[in-house]
């Protein structure tokens, strides 16, 4: 009797064997899906193991009831590297490969590939760009696509609604197949960038990874678009990553600038339909370049030749539930596999990365000048003690924004926390509206009028009396965007004010209209969160303020520095305007924090290397590797038992195993929740002990009663 083993979508770090039929087993090749029955349900899977001859009994075994694929969908190398992650995350590959597949396809639709559909302008379509109102933005911009050619559906950015309508008016039709040709063509390197080509290019050969440092505007996407254009021409695909692509749509249009309808665009914003044939289109090769958020590292390529990551620092990279997975290191990592370079650009690298480049495993190259030289702005810290404060605005840097606003430039301002105010207050009795599923308070939202929770989204109208005792002195305590926002467009009546946050920003069309008032000037003021860290480019700015420096100073997550670090930096990277230094004004009410002086003195690189001696000092990565079991109950002390049970279980030795703690917020959603820390100074330590104890678990009858998961490589304690 023949049997094969098969991957399935349940939580179980597990492969499931069943009967092969004899005319089946031929056609039955790894990587092929297959529906199987699963208890009593149906289910698709993944075949890992080719059908052979079962050693004992398999009486017990169940028949596959179907297979999916002639061809294995899963191409061999993509479920060698979905492996090797079930393996190094400690994660059911069943998930991983879940994770690795559109909704559609993971459910066992048939892996078509659609007729490349292809629109082109009809002559009423070109004199309707003539009438058509401007509020019809999307009607127009399709339109305005189409102007220089025909292009592919996959490369319109058009709603299926917007391209019906389009049709029934008759203004645009479809057309055959014309993959339109570059636009532009690459300039001149600068020297600098040629020297950093050079040394791109003489690992031409395989595997390396080029750690790309360089300011916002030194050039570094040019240097992107270089590499991928070499990969290409010598017949491979490319791939390159992007922590949210609706907020980088420069990012994008460049590379369809220069390398046409080959650029596909992969996400999670994108229905199942859309995301199943840009895979596909990957897995055919017809997809040449490929920029797409994390799950886009797990595309099945079918001549993968380069992969670049862009703003490796990132935070979005990293998975934050679910299968916890870092889309960069699974980036370098199948880059190794595949023995191809791999860059990772950042005008801020994280501590990571740079150590790495410093103990020679990836090599470094600087870009140290903007390509259109505007000097780097100067960086101030500005003591807000004992200054009255407007909404959370001193007097300096208000003056500030109104001599550069006065001057004609425009000024950014920026905190990191939504809504009007973080903590509603009675001023009588000192009560704080409270969320009563998380240790949190609840953020009042003026323009909403509602009082939301951050952590668990529960949300309720904020009440006219204190609960507690019925006064009406109810204070909002704290600024957040919406505060600041308010508190500016009052003070300084003749600017407009635009507010980057996601409670505004709820689509691309919002972020490309705000965007476009800034550059245009309608809006001169910008107030928002890290929306505004991310790339765009702001030509009139002049000033940056950060409300305030001091949450991550005193924050717990040890990696909370060198996030402040990074977004400042990259925050203060759009100020300065043709040829003038830009200004960056930091408020804190702990001026002589020396990290804080060090920054404002001497910048991110030497923040990087104070915070690389106090991470050597105290062990923690990139000096050690951490691994974090979490675990969480409805019942208040099951999860913090459950993880000192588990403690027990973990050999000693290289590694060393925490008491398990409460989280920092150990209640959330309803949920108690606590972690054990595991930490070694052995990579391989490390994961002998979780493979020795994870499957343990897995085992336990009282696992079933709680959520637990592991994050290897946790991105915060
Ligand atoms: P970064 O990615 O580091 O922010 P970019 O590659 O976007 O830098 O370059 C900044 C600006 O300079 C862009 O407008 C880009 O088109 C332009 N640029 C880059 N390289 C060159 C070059 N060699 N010659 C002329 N302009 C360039
Ligand atoms: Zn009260
Ligand atoms: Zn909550």
């Amino acid at each position: 009797m023949l049997v094969a083993t098969v991957s399935l979508p349940v939580p179980l770090r597990r492969g499931f064997d069943y009967r092969v039929a004899a005319d089946l087993a031929a056609r039955l090749r790894r990587g092929c899906r297959v529906r199987v029955p699963f208890g009593g349900r149906s289910l698709v899977g993944i075949v890992v193991q080719a059908p052979r001859e079962a050693p004992g009994a398999v009486a017990e075994l169940r028949d596959i009831e179907a297979l999916l694929d002639e061809e294995p969908l899963i191409p061999a190398e993509l479920l060698g590297l979905c492996e090797w992650a079930a393996d190094y995350y400690l994660h059911p590959l069943g998930e991983v490969l879940g994770a690795a597949m559109p909704g559609g396809l993971r459910r066992g639709e048939p892996a078509r590939v659609a007729r490349a559909e292809c629109y082109a302008l009809t002559a009423a379509g070109r004199a309707a760009l003539d009438t058509l109102a401007d509020s019809r933005r999307a009607q127009r911009s399709l339109l305005q696509a189409l102007v220089a050619g025909p292009r592919a559906r996959a490369a319109l950015d058009a709603s299926a609604a917007v391209l019906r309508r389009a049709l029934d008016a008759g203004w645009i039709e479809p057309s055959v197949a014309a993959p339109s040709l570059p636009r532009v063509v690459a300039p001149t390197p600068t020297p600098e960038q040629a020297a950093a080509l050079a040394q791109l290019a003489t690992d031409d050969a395989g595997f390396a990874v080029h750690l790309l440092e360089g300011v916002t505007g030194s050039g570094k996407t040019e240097l992107y678009l270089r590499r991928i254009e070499a990969a290409l021409a010598s017949g491979r695909q490319a791939l390159l990553l992007a922590p949210e692509i609706s907020l980088t749509p420069q990012l994008e249009a460049r590379l369809r600038e220069r390398f046409g309808d080959g650029v596909h665009r992969y996400h999670s914003t994108l229905t199942d339909k859309a995301r199943a044939q840009v895979w596909l289109a990957a897995r055919d090769g017809s997809a040449r370049v490929v920029i797409g958020t994390r799950s886009a590292v797990w595309l099945p390529f079918a001549r993968l030749g380069v992969i670049v990551v862009d703003e490796e620092h990132d935070t979005s990279y990293k998975q934050q539930d679910g299968f916890r997975y870092s889309a960069r290191d699974v980036a370098i990592l199948r880059a190794k596999r595949l023995d191809i370079p791999v860059l990772l650009g950042s005008a801020t690298p994280s501590l990571e990365s740079l150590h790495n480049a410093r103990s020679g495993r990836y090599r470094h190259i600087t870009l140290r000048r903007r390509v259109h030289a505007a000097p780097p702005p100067r960086v101030r810290v500005l003591d807000v003690r004992g200054l009255p404060l407007d909404h959370g605005l001193s007097p300096p840097l208000l003056q500030a924004i109104e001599r550069h606003l006065g001057d004609g430039g425009q000024a950014l301002l920026f905190l990191n926390r939504r809504g009007y105010a973080p903590v509603l207050l009675c001023h009588a009795c000192g009560w704080r509206a409270p969320c009563t599923r998380c240790d949190a308070h609840l953020t009042l939202h003026r323009g909403r009028n509602l009082l939301i929770c951050h952590h668990c989204g529960a949300q309720q109208p904020p009440p006219r009396h204190c609960p507690s005792c019925g006064s009406t002195g109810l204070l909002a305590v704290g600024a957040g965007t919406e505060r600041i926002e308010q508190a500016l467009a009052n003070r300084f009546a003749q600017y407009r004010v635009a507010r980057f946050d996601s409670d505004r920003i709820t689509s691309h069309a919002a972020l490309e209209r705000q965007l476009a008032d800034i550059r245009a000037g309608r809006a001169q003021i910008l107030v928002g969160t890290q929306i505004l860290a991310k790339g765009h480019d702001f030509p009139g700015l002049s000033l940056v303020g950060i409300v305030s420096a001091d949450q991550a100073l005193y924050g717990s997550d040890f990696r909370a520095v060198e996030r402040m670090g990074q977004l400042v930096t990259q925050v203060a990277g759009r100020a300065g305007r043709a040829g003038q230094p830009g200004e960056v004004w930091l408020q804190t009410h702990e001026p002589e924090h020396p990290l804080l002086q060090t920054l404002a003195r001497h910048g991110y690189g030497a923040l990087c290397e104070a915070l690389l001696a106090e991470r050597r000092d105290t062990g923690l990565p990139p000096y050690s590797h951490l691994a974090l079991l979490r675990a969480e109950s409805r019942e208040p002390t099951l999860a913090l038992r459950f993880l000192q049970q588990v403690r027990t279980r973990v050999p000693a030795g290289e590694v060393t195993v925490f008491e398990p703690v409460p989280s920092i917020m150990e209640r959330r959603g309803g949920f108690a929740r606590a972690q054990l820390l595991l930490q070694s100074a052995s990579r391989a330590a490390l994961h002998r002990a979780l493979a020795g104890v994870v499957p343990q678990i897995e085992a336990w009858p009282q696992a079933r009663r709680l959520r637990w998961s592991v994050d290897v490589d946790p991105y915060d304690l």
